[in-house]
């Protein structure tokens, strides 16, 4: 992988036409030791989040030794770099022969379940493996409310009355037993973990079975960009959540028991960005070689301001316009669809234009990993790059002026 000092340096340099990710290894190696540093319990990483065999291994480097997967495909990605890594298997509806491979080739001894037919389709296949299921550790997720640019309780997990006669079924079958939810991607709500964590505390003191362990799933929130007419409330740092969460964990007296959290986008989304051309402007619109239907799904869907950092084209010697008037662009995609529109601008200089670059910031999370070849477009060029995202001062999310002068 060509490696430079900055993002700038690769757009000048390279003055590509397709998209372009900038992987930073040491950005991602520190954000994933420092949640490992915050949380009280087991790191294991959401491979769905972004699953490139150079994530993984990095992180293996930054000595992540558990993962959450939910696919053969991923089981297979994370073997293929560490043979000694443990897998947990935490998706609730999975298919037969998916959990005779995850038992029989791949030693998943972790699972997790939202329904009493997912019990009997496990119970049946470990039998018939002659497997010892007594050595099977089966988590109930529970749905939780709250508030997260996505929602993940309207689609999985068990409501508190029937979480716990879940497990109290699995306890009779011989399986240890955990309790889990995920509250969602990107919580909005600094309370969401404590009153998840409220909820496990009943579903416990109701079920009054031993819990082998408490898993408090994904959702901790990435940094992106503020849009300067939304007056929602600026994320808490991941410090003060943190801290928030162990407090919460304390308080319910969760804290004596073995503790997971399943992070994706926090550990993975600063660890990328990615370089984007502006094919056409047209008025307050950018019309750029990516888009929904590759690296820029998340962002529409989760409605998320991109932190967007302008690199001119040096080529271009006269522009119209203020170069200190930071304004929203509508950003329109590479491909023909129609929908293929982002839900937020980008806040640029007055000044970018048709043949400039963009560098779209804190990009690791469901980018890469969700694009597809839809229209014939597919995002695959990689760089390395040394110096993290810079963030620039403007409020309005991350734009900057300071790579106008020169
Ligand atoms: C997607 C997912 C995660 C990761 O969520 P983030 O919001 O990216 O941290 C964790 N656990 C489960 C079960 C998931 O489905």
């Amino acid at each position: 992988m060509e490696r430079f000092a900055t993002a700038r340096d690769a757009a000048l340099k390279l003055r590509p036409d397709v998209p372009v990710y900038c992987f930073r290894p040491h950005v991602l190696r520190e954000d994933a030791k420092n949640f490992k540093a915050l949380f009280p319990g087991t790191t294991a990483y959401a491979v769905k989040t972004n699953g490139e065999p150079m994530v993984i291994r990095t992180l293996v480097e930054a000595g992540i030794d558990v993962f959450d997967v939910a696919s053969p495909a991923e089981f297979q990605t994370v073997r293929d770099i560490s043979p000694d890594a443990e897998l947990l298997y935490m998706h609730p509806v999975k298919a037969q022969s998916d959990i005779r491979l995850a038992l029989e080739r791949y030693g998943i001894r972790v699972l997790v379940v939202d329904h009493e037919d997912e019990i009997a389709k496990i119970l049946r296949i470990a039998r018939a493996l002659d497997i010892d299921h007594t050595t099977m550790t089966v988590f109930v997720r529970l749905a939780t409310k709250g508030h997260a640019a996505y929602e993940l309780s309207k689609k999985f997990g068990a409501a508190p009355g029937h979480a716990v006669e879940l497990l109290q079924r699995l306890h009779g079958i011989g399986f240890k037993t955990g309790l889990c939810f995920h509250v969602g991607s990107q919580v909005e709500e600094p309370d969401t973990y404590e009153r998840a964590l409220a909820s496990a505390d009943w579903v416990r003191n109701r079920a009054a079975v031993p819990l082998a362990g408490l898993d408090v799933g994904g959702g901790f929130p990435a940094e992106y960009g503020h849009d300067p007419k939304s007056r929602a409330p600026k994320q808490p740092p991941l410090e003060e959540l943190m801290a928030n969460l162990r407090g919460a964990l304390e308080y319910w007296e969760f804290d004596d028991q073995p503790l997971v959290a399943e992070p994706g986008r926090v550990i993975v989304a600063r660890a990328f960005s990615l370089i984007v051309r502006v094919l056409l402007r047209k008025g307050r619109r950018l019309y750029i070689n990516d888009g929904i239907w590759a690296s820029l799904s998340d962002s529409w869907t989760g409605k998320i301001t991109l932190p967007a950092r302008f690199i001119p084209d040096p080529n271009i010697r006269r522009r119209n316009g203020d170069p200190e008037k930071i304004v929203p662009f509508k950003v329109c995609g590479a491909t023909c669809d129609s929908v293929d529109i982002l839900t937020r601008p980008f806040y640029l200089p007055e000044t970018v234009d048709t043949g400039d670059w963009i560098e779209i910031g804190h990009i690791g999370a469901y980018s890469m990993a969700l694009r597809t070849r839809f229209n014939g477009f597919y995002p695959d060029s990689f760089v390395e790059v040394d110096q993290p995202f810079d963030a620039g001062d403007a409020p309005e999310g991350f734009a900057s002026l300071e790579t106008m002068a020169d």
